[in-house]
């Protein structure tokens, strides 16, 4: 039951994932999310997150970001790490994924998404039967909804990473 929020891993930050291996392993395009994910809430482009930008598109991977935030907060961010995006996507709607996969010309086998919230972020992409990564929020600091969310989330991560111990042992 709790599994439809689990990920399929976890990395300590964007910066840290291995996007070469994925491309080996056939992924084409990264969906992110931006805010807590890419750099701290509402924070603009960092020269950090235009440099992954840049190295993406080296790797040759697409990439789209959706976000439920605004076309105000979202826009300006994608054209600093020259992305498409996708603002007031809705997640965890399948509507902002889909729109994304389209975009970038992927399905959802060859595409990865890069999220830090369980209940939107992962729950959304996992509905799409999308690969996910989920990563530690950026930012301590956050949002009184946001920080309910965390105190939610905290049993789902701790189920899945008991569950993973579990598969680890078998
Ligand atoms: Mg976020």
């Amino acid at each position: 039951m709790l599994e439809i929020f689990y990920p399929d891993t976890r990395c300590a930050s964007s910066y840290q994932i291995p996007y070469e291996e994925y491309y080996r392993q056939g992924i084409r395009g990264v969906i992110f999310d931006i805010d807590n994910t890419l750099v701290m809430h509402g924070a603009p482009a960092t020269p950090e997150a235009a440099a992954l930008f840049e190295k993406l598109r080296g790797i040759g991977l697409n990439t789209c970001l959706i976000s439920n935030n605004s076309a105000e907060r979202v826009a300006p961010f994608a054209e600093a790490v020259g992305s498409p995006f996708m603002s007031k996507a809705g997640k965890p709607s399948r509507r902002g994924y889909m729109e994304a996969m389209r975009l970038m010309g992927t399905n959802a086998e060859s595409t990865l998404f890069v999220g830090d919230q369980l209940f939107t972020d992962i729950w959304g992409a996992n509905r799409c039967g999308i690969r996910t990564v989920l990563v530690n929020p950026i930012h301590p600091r956050e949002e009184i909804q946001i920080v309910l969310k965390r105190f939610l989330e905290k049993p789902v991560l701790a189920a899945y990473e008991r569950k993973k111990r579990r598969t680890e042992r078998s």
